[in-house]
Order: structure tokens, then C-alpha cells, then sequence
């Protein structure tokens, strides 16, 4: 994305719109675009004000950015990054306090705003400061995990389309990496937010996890990288291979994950077997049983050429036995399992290192390497609307990401919208509602519950650790 200097405040919005602040709020509800309000492609700008002004927790938001209840550096000196309705990318915002941030965004009404790093001074400073003096210090770890890069694998949809049948791609990746961070790394405040159509955004919050420079950060993104290559490569994971005889040496965490007896896999209740590891069960699930990845021929030739080349023979037996007659991808593997187990005694750690690569390659987390290597890269916030499916960036339990539907578990900002007008029409002899935490009368709830949930065991740690020192 372009880089480009913010304008003076005010400037880059499009003359004639409106500034928002001059709206009052029934002003703002009053132009909300019913009709817009029933389409979920499209946010109607009005429709976005309005949920800026009365339900994003921006409290919650920037108590969890700042890790304290009194306001510090990692709040003040925090980048904010705005993409405007016209396109114009303001960077290096700050601000002193949750509630003048809030008030800027319902002043530009961005289409969708980004949190940074936070610098040794405040961004909205910088001009007037030395080059030098103006640097990222800390950033929450994040990692983004997108539908692009399992394009290759999945055979339900295609390009910006998605279905809870391909989203389970993402939601095994998401538990590979969920411990990985927690066992490998020793994190503990993660939070796992869905980014709105297709993919999902990590945010790591502990304290190791915010200092780490520029090349720690490379280094342990390169830890994760077990998938290399481009898209016109067949191999893509590469694990050395085997001394004959004996089972080569993976690193524990991908031993772990992957589990032993990969030649016992050949159906449900082998894959069920608790020492297959999870990226085993879910080959067997999605891959194979769901996705059907091995059906069509140009897939399938992909598994052969990822094969041993050193029995080509058996090889060719089983290109011209799926050549002969359409077999599942599961009848399929069972083949290579059968060919694999039969082979000779000096082949078969070369067979079982093979199998173990390609049900790595197919399951193993499939990162944006680039989004993680860097403090100061942007990442959109919690709790912001895509533009296109006007959906909620909603933070999710590592336990519910697998039931998760990306077309009906987030709740679009028109159905927020409407739960609160209806809400409003039931309450209306009461009292005037507070317009504060009015996020509490809708489906964003159990989200934004779940979000201060997650930053309260932030606090108590970082008071403990306070305390202890
Ligand atoms: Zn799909």
C-alpha cells in the first residue's frame, strides 16, 4: 500500500461531502441508507458513522493497546493509520486519550483505520523532531493468515470467495500456529481476530512478544515458514531426508504436530489415533475426505511429482492405475500408503519422509511472512468493518474457529444497526440510553466481552509484574 504523508488535518476529504462531527446523531441515523442497510457488499458511509459513534468499543480497544488503566506511551505515542472514503491513507495519527481518537474517526469517518507501533515520540509529532530521535520501539507480534495462499489447495471456491468448508483450512492453520506461539514461543496473550471476508489476523500482546526488533521478528517468522516456493513448484516443503534405516529428525514442534505412524493413516479411525498430530487428522479431513484435493488430474500429477524419485516405478504403476478410473483422493492416498508400506526396506524412510512433507505442505500455517518481519507494519484494528462485506473484524476463540462461519458468524454493521433500532423502539419509555457500551444491546457482545476478557489477563499480569519488581 502507498505510503503517503498525512495532510493537514481536514484536507483529502472530498469537497462537498459533508464533515461528519457537523452531523448530529439522529442526522447521521437519518441518512443511513435502508435499502443500503440490506445489502452486505457494501457499507453505507452513514451506516459506518453511525456504528463509529454509538457501538465500536473504542474504550476496550485502547485499554488493550495501552496495558494499563492509566494512560501510557503505548497509547500516546501509538500509530493510528486511516484509509478515508476516498481512498486517501492518513499515517501517523495519534492522540492523547481514547475519546479524542474516537472523536477523529467520527470526524473523517474512515472506511477502515490500522494501528501501528508505538514510537519513541508521538507520531503526530514527528515532523518537528530529528529523523534520529523518531523511531518504532514496540509493536504487538501480529501474523495474517489468508484465503490467497490456499488457492492451490482448496477446490470449493476460488479467488475472494469463501465457505465454511475452505474456511476450515484456515481454522487448522490457526490451531497449528495458536501452539506453536503458546508451547514453541511461551505467549500467552494471543488474540485471534477474523479479518472480515477471507482470513485471519494474531495479535501476540506479551511483553517479550512487543520488543522484539526487526530481526527477531524475521528470524521467528522464518521458523514458521515451512512453505516455501512459488505457485508453479510442486515441492514446497523441504526437511532434509532420511539416513536409510533409521526415522530422520524433525524439530520437535513440527514432530509434534505432525505425529509418528504416518503409514497407519489410512482412514478415520487412524487418523483419529492420538498419535497422529493434528496437521495428520486434518489431511485426512479436509484434504482428503472434504476437499477431495487429489480427484482432478492436474492435482493429482502435483502429488505424484512430490513422490520418492527413486521408485519410479512404482510411481508410474500408480499414475497409470488413476489414469485408468476416477478414485477419490481417499481411495488415492490409500494407494500411496500401500505402495509406501510394501516398499523395500532401504526406500521406506525415503517413503515415510515424502508422505510427511506433503501432508505438511497441505495443512502447515500458510503465512504473509511480510506482515510479521516488521515492527512498523500496519495491521487493520479489531472491531473495524471491511468495506466490502461490511462485515465486523471480530476477535475469536481458538476453540470456536472451526465451527465459524465467515458468511453468518460476524455480524455485518447493518444487523448491528437494526438489533439497536429495535432495541431502542422496546426501550423507548425508558430512560435516554447512555450512548456508551451500547455495543451491549447487540450480537457484538459475546465479541467485545471476549476481547476485554483477553486484555484483563494482560493488566493483571502487568500489574503482577509491577508488583514483583
Ligand atoms: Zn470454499
Amino acid at each position: 500500500m502507498a505510503l503517503h504523508d498525512p495532510p493537514r488535518s481536514g484536507a483529502g476529504i472530498q469537497s462537498g461531502v459533508p464533515l461528519y462531527s457537523d452531523l448530529g446523531l439522529d442526522d447521521a441515523l437519518a441518512m443511513v441508507d435502508e435499502n443500503a442497510l440490506d445489502r452486505d457488499e457494501s457499507v453505507d458511509p452513514m451506516a459506518l458513522l453511525a456504528y463509529y459513534r454509538r457501538l465500536l468499543p473504542f474504550r476496550s480497544l485502547y485499554t488493550w493497546l495501552n496495558q494499563d488503566l492509566a494512560i501510557t506511551r503505548s497509547f500516546t505515542h501509538r500509530e493510528f493509520a486511516f484509509t478515508l472514503q476516498n481512498e486517501a491513507y492518513l499515517r501517523y495519527q495519534s492522540f492523547s486519550s481514547w475519546d479524542e481518537w474516537k472523536r477523529e474517526v467520527c470526524r473523517l469517518n474512515p472506511s477502515r483505520f490500522e494501528i501501528g507501533p508505538i514510537y519513541s515520540a508521538k507520531p503526530k509529532d514527528r515532523k518537528t523532531l530529528q529523523k534520529t530521535s523518531f523511531r518504532p520501539l514496540e509493536r504487538e507480534l501480529v501474523f495474517d493468515i489468508d484465503m490467497t495462499d490456499y488457492d492451490e489447495i482448496r477446490t470449493c471456491c476460488s479467488d475472494k470467495s469463501i465457505c465454511s468448508r475452505c474456511w476450515k483450512l484456515i481454522a487448522a492453520a490457526v490451531e497449528v500456529l495458536d501452539m506453536v506461539l503458546r508451547e514453541d514461543f511461551g505467549f500467552k496473550h494471543i488474540l485471534w481476530v477474523y479479518s472480515g471476508r477471507r482470513g485471519i489476523h494474531c495479535w501476540v500482546s506479551d511483553p517479550e512478544a512487543r520488543s522484539l526488533n526487526d530481526e527477531a521478528r524475521k528470524a521467528l517468522v522464518g521458523w514458521t515458514e515451512v512453505i516455501r516456493g512459488s505457485a508453479n513448484q510442486a515441492k514446497k516443503v523441504s526437511l532434509g531426508s532420511a539416513t536409510p534405516g533409521t526415522q530422520r529428525t524433525l524439530h520437535p514442534s513440527l514432530r509434534r504436530a505432525l505425529g509418528n505412524d504416518i503409514l497407519g493413516n489410512s482412514g478415520p479411525r487412524g487418523a483419529d489415533s492420538p498419535s497422529r498430530g493434528i496437521l495428520q487428522k486434518a489431511f485426512y479431513e479436509i484434504i482428503l475426505c472434504d476437499q477431495d484435493v487429489f480427484r482432478d488430474s492436474q492435482r493429482w500429477e502435483t502429488l505424484l511429482a512430490l513422490l520418492p524419485t527413486n521408485d519410479s516405478e512404482n510411481v508410474t504403476k500408480l499414475q497409470s492405475r488413476w489414469s485408468a478410473s476416477s478414485r477419490t483422493s481417499v481411495a488415492k492416498w490409500n494407494d500411496v500408503l500401500e505402495v509406501a508400506s510394501k516398499s523395500p526396506e532401504r526406500l521406506r524412510t525415503t517413503w515415510i519422509a515424502a508422505l510427511e512433507d506433503i501432508v505438511l505442505q497441505y495443512t502447515y500455517p500458510r503465512i504473509d511472512a511480510e506482515v510479521s518481519k516488521r515492527q512498523n507494519h500496519l495491521l487493520k484494528s479489531p472491531f473495524v468493518v471491511h468495506p466490502s462485506t461490511g462485515r465486523v473484524c471480530v476477535p475469536l476463540d481458538v476453540e470456536q474457529i472451526r465451527d465459524f462461519d465467515p458468511h453468518s458468524s460476524a455480524p455485518t454493521v447493518a444487523q448491528l444497526l437494526r438489533e439497536l433500532n429495535r432495541h431502542e423502539a422496546q426501550a423507548s419509555s425508558e430512560a435516554s440510553p447512555s450512548h456508551k457500551g451500547e455495543w451491549e444491546k447487540t450480537s457484538l457482545k459475546p465479541f467485545v466481552e471476549r476481547f476485554d476478557r483477553a486484555t484483563a489477563q494482560i493488566l493483571r499480569e502487568a500489574r503482577d509484574a509491577k508488583r514483583s519488581t
